[in-house]
């Protein structure tokens, strides 16, 4: 299974203009830098590069915005959305 964090198109209804996934050198980087989770510390192997604040609401596709989550901590942060990174 490909998630969207792993492909390179860009996500459907998205402005041609804004990248919305991270690329491969992005989720390496992102990946040497937080080792797995954030948040709970999961490997690497369990996490996807995520948008701290969502591109839907002007956050940027770089690693500043950038976070490795696991997928259950993933889905906590979209229905509890938090003002700040995990
Ligand atoms: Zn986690």
């Amino acid at each position: 299974m490909v998630s969207r964090s792993m492909t390179a198109k860009p996500l459907m209804g998205a402005p041609s203009d804004i990248v919305t996934l991270f690329s491969l050198a992005q989720r390496l980087a992102l990946t040497e830098r937080d080792r797995g989770c954030a948040k709970c510390h999961a490997p690497s192997q369990h996490c996807e590069a995520h948008h701290i604040r969502w591109w839907e609401n002007g956050g940027r596709t770089d690693l500043a915005n950038g976070v490795m989550l696991c997928a259950p901590t993933a889905r906590v942060a979209a229905t509890h959305p938090s003002p700040h990174p995990p």
